[in-house]
């Protein structure tokens, strides 16, 4: 019976792949054609699971030249695990755009918060409280940096490049890694990286990670609510790209059990506070207050309030254990740690290494902020 179940699946994997194979350089046949006065919006929110993201296409007679000009618009919240089929019309609300790197042009797409029938926000809307809170905070100018981490696979679910029936050697060579065979899909990689500079994503580095497949892109510092804007506009940047070459993103935060590194979404941050001489008293006060919160940052720190990071923070590869908060300079076995440069200059910024890779970005910053600038 297992070997039928297995079978199965290698089966519909095989039919999933050939299906999903289409020839992308004919596509450049009509995305050359002249497309006319009319521009294409595409609309992207977030699905009901709270990590999945879904995108749908409008055309606008023109160029938007502010936020005003982009409609509301609406979708099947029962498609998306968001609303019941008989009262399935859930609507979108523009809050940012960007240029789309992948019609080019003047075509853009559009970040967009979900609210229910009833104008109430939806549940996986974690970004209208996390703009009220940024808005409490102003004055105090946030800055984020995340540090997004992620896994290639294959279309069949095992790590993308590694031998089918095994294992690749241990963890060691592959980090910041060169070569054939050490580096594991860099083209997604560069692709993705430079559709994020044409999108105006203040992307501001990437490396390949300790588990060969494992990759890491900064994205910051940005201020405020655009963190999380942002932030979700890269992995959608990220899995378009990915799905051009025919690879599946994972933003597991342990994807393979054992002996390899998980996934993180280490969140730096600094209020103006902390950035001038002497913010190093600052910082050490944030700390303080983090520890007096550590259970409330855990729940806010992946969709299912610290189900997903338990099987990543274990206090082994580089992470500290769930159930405690600790705090330290250069250290990668703390929930937070302090860079050393910042605690030599005695100003700077802190790093939560807490949330996880499947975090959503809006309730990492939102209880940040809470906690640090609002003592709430
Ligand atoms: P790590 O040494 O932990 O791997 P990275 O270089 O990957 O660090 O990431 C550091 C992140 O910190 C970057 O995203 C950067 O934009 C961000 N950062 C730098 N300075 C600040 C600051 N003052 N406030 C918030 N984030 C910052
Ligand atoms: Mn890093
Ligand atoms: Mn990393
Ligand atoms: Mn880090």
């Amino acid at each position: 019976f297992y070997c039928l179940i297995h079978f199965y699946k290698r089966l519909v994997a095989k039919m999933t792949h050939s299906n999903a194979q289409t020839n992308k350089t004919v596509l450049e046949k009509y995305l050359k054609l002249e497309q006319g006065k009319r521009v294409q919006a595409l609309y992207v929110w977030i699905d009901g699971t709270g990590e999945g993201l879904r995108s749908k296409t409008k055309s606008l007679e023109d160029s938007p030249k502010s936020l005003a000009d982009l409609p509301i618009w609406n979708y099947d919240g029962s498609s998306c695990y968001q609303a019941e089929g008989s009262n399935s019309d859930t609507y979108l609300h523009p809050v940012k755009y960007y240029p789309d790197p992948f019609r080019g042009g003047k075509n853009i797409m559009v970040m967009c918060e979900t609210y229910k029938y009833n104008k109430e926000k939806t549940e996986t809307n974690k970004r209208k409280e996390c703009a009220e809170v940024m808005k409490k905070a102003e004055h105090q100018h946030p800055w984020f940096g995340i540090e997004q981490e992620y896994t290639l696979l294959d279309q069949d679910g095992h790590p993308f490049g590694w031998p089918k029936n095994g294992f690749p050697g241990p963890q060691g060579p592959y980090y910041c890694a060169v070569g054939a065979g050490n580096v594991y899909g860099r083209d997604i990689v560069e692709a993705h990286y430079r559709a994020c500079l044409y999108s105006n994503i203040r992307i501001s580095g990437t490396n390949a990670e300790v588990m060969p497949a494992q990759w890491e892109y900064q994205v910051g510092p940005t201020e405020g609510i655009d963190m999380g804007d942002d932030l979700w506009m890269s992995r959608y940047l990220l899995q378009r790209v990915a799905e051009d070459f025919g690879v599946v993103v994972s933003f597991d935060p342990k994807p393979m059990a054992g002996d390899w590194n998980g996934a993180g979404a280490h969140t730096n941050f600094s209020t103006e506070g902390m950035r001038v001489a002497g913010g190093i008293k600052v910082i050490e006060s944030a700390i303080d207050k983090l520890s007096r919160h550590h259970v409330r940052h855990i729940k806010a720190y992946d969709p299912n309030e610290g189900k997903d990071n338990e099987r990543r923070l274990t206090g082994a590869h580089e992470t500290s254990s769930i159930h405690d908060f600790s705090a330290g300079v250069a250290n990668r076995g703390c929930s937070i740690r302090i860079p050393r440069e910042v605690a030599e200059n005695g100003y700077g910024y802190l790093e939560d290494r807490r949330p996880s890779s499947n975090c959503d970005p809006y309730s990492v910053t939102k209880v940040i902020v809470q906690t640090i600038c609002l003592d709430e």
